[in-house]
Formats: structure tokens, sequence, C-alpha cells
């Protein structure tokens, strides 16, 4: 890491290969316990390239995973990663009720604090799945106690995307007799309208590359697979030093493993995105952790020299300045 290099989040969802949701359709949540576990020797995996290098990062640990395997929980806290909530069993927020989520994200948050003894503040939404028809989530994630979420993707997907929304750090913020979000940035006037938010929590956004007139995924999954090494090492790059941002980065320990049992029956589109170069995933993140400095989001929020938050609102060019401090 040069000086005065920007410091980027690094995250990992916690979950298993059966357990996506490309392959939902095939593998039910009843039917879970049925496929060899792979989870816990898949971060121990992403746990050595972390320590090789002295990285820290925040892992969004499924309550699934949570419950069986305790044990691995209990080691990414006592290495220094940060736990965050990744829900209970990987439904997404389109597919399930205002009530069934508030159930979800208080019993994961008590899950994870009972096993760790430390606070969990970040969510991360199964397919990040906080859409324009689900933005109650961010009532219910405040009403839980959560100070962060980590789960828009401002682009255009089958599966989620809020794509008119920023790609850098913003606040979700009450205001007067309603909320808007994200608050004061320009792109959301006549936009989203959030009536009984209270307080304001932080949504660190999966960043995109504006290129070309367009925004393109750079910063992790498939993505990350699919584009030789270099290309992501440019864009990410530019993210840093032409927009002057940091990034946030994720990945899944089942990327970390090209020899996980193949799912049968699942749609041609799905195996593409699930298997594609899974034997590079290793090396282009160790090569990675190398190229760019990264840390855990908690410390964003607590540390007064985190040198890329600041307590403001969105800057001129509609970038740079986010977050923080604590209540
Ligand atoms: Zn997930």
């Amino acid at each position: 890491m040069a000086s005065g290099q920007l410091s980027n989040f690094l995250s990992i969802d916690v979950e298993d290969y059966f357990q996506v949701s490309a392959f939902e359709d095939i593998s039910p949540r009843s039917r879970w316990d049925g496929f060899e576990p792979r989870v816990e020797r898949n971060t121990d995996r992403v746990l050595g390239c972390l320590a090789d290098d002295a990285v820290k990062g925040t892992f969004f640990v499924l309550g699934w995973v949570a419950e069986r395997f305790p044990g691995l929980v209990r080691r990414i806290a006592e290495e220094g990663h940060e736990i965050a909530c990744h829900g209970l069993n990987h439904e997404r927020l389109t597919s399930i009720s205002r009530e069934s989520f508030r159930q979800d994200v208080r019993r994961g948050k008590q899950l994870l604090e009972d096993l760790t003894g430390k606070p969990v503040w970040g969510f991360r939404a199964p397919s990040f799945s906080i859409t324009a028809e689900t933005l109650w989530a961010y009532d219910e994630l405040l009403d839980a106690g959560y100070r962060y979420d980590s789960s828009v993707f401002p682009v255009k997907h089958d599966f989620y995307g809020l794509p008119d929304w920023p790609d850098s750090p913003f606040w979700v913020q009450s205001s007067g007799d309603g909320c808007w979000a994200p608050d004061g940035f320009p792109a959301l006037e006549g936009g989203y309208r959030m009536p009984s938010c209270r307080g304001r929590i932080l949504e660190i956004p999966i960043p995109t590359l504006r290129l070309l007139g367009r925004k393109w995924p750079i910063a992790g999954g498939g993505y990350f697979r699919l584009y030789p090494y270099c290309l992501t090492r440019w864009g990410l790059r530019r993210i840093n030093v032409v927009e002057r941002k940091p990034f946030i980065f994720y990945l899944h320990p089942w990327e970390f493993d090209p020899r996980q049992p193949v799912m049968r029956g699942a749609r041609l589109k799905s195996r593409l995105r699930h298997y594609l170069n899974l034997e590079k995933t290793e090396g282009r993140f160790r090569s990675l952790l190398k190229d760019f400095a990264f840390g855990r989001i908690c410390d964003a929020l607590v540390s007064p020299n985190a040198p890329h938050i600041e307590d403001s609102q969105p800057n001129d060019a509609g970038q740079g300045t986010f977050i923080f401090p604590p209540d």
C-alpha cells in the first residue's frame, strides 16, 4: 500500500455453493442439509489469503451457516475481521414480506452477536435485493439497530439493481415529514420516498465504473471472474485515483472452490455465471490484496482518522465525502 492510497472496503458473503439465488429453483432450503458443506474450508482459504497480506475485512455471514458452523464465525472474528449479517436463509427481500424480513434481521443480528460477543452493525441483503420495491428495508434495519447497509447495486440486472442510485457511500436519512434516499443526491428528485424512516443509516453501494456513457460493475463476484485481472485493476484504480473514491469489493467463499459439486438441473445462464473461472479466483484475489489497500467497514464508522470518511453531504461533484460518526 502506497502512502496516501485510499483505503477500500473488503467484503466476503459467507454462504455455500448451493445457497446462491441463481440455484434457488433447484436447491430449496428444505434440501440444504443434504448437500456436502464446503463453506468452512472455503472460508478458511479466504482467511489464509487475508492473513498472508495482513488484511482485515468485513464478513457478511448467513445465519444458516452461523448456526451450523459457530466455530467458523468465532474464528473469523478472532482473526480481527468484522462480522456482519447476510440474513438467515438467503431469502431475497423481493420474495418475502416486510414482517418476515423484520424477524430475519433481528434474529440474524442476535445470533451473530451471541457467537462473537461483539455488536453487529452491517447488513447485506441476499442478491443485493434492496430495490425500488423493498426500500422499507431501511426502516427495519434502523429499528433493529443496524448502522449501515451494503445491498444496493446501482445497475440494471435480472435479480437486483437501483440503476439511478449513487455508486459511492451515502446516507439514507430522515428529513422532516419523510425520508428521501439517498439524502441530497440530485438524481433523487421525484424519486423514492420512505415515509416512516427514523434516523439515518449508511448505504455502501456496490461501485460501478463510469465509461463510454455506461456504468459497469467492476468490483467483485462473477465480474471479477469474468474480466481479465488487469481490467479489474485498471477500473478499480480509476475509481481510487481519478474519481477519488473508495470502493467496496465483494466475493464469496465458494468462488475460491473449483472442485465444488456441480448443481444438476441449473439453468444455462446460472451455470455460466456460477462456474466461470473459479480456478482463477484465488490468484487474482491475492494480486488484488497486494495492489489495493483494504479495511473493515466498521473502522470507517468509528475512526476519526479514516481518510475517506467525513460527516457531510455529497459534495459538488456528487461524490466523495461520506459517513460517520457513530451516534
Ligand atoms: Zn448471498
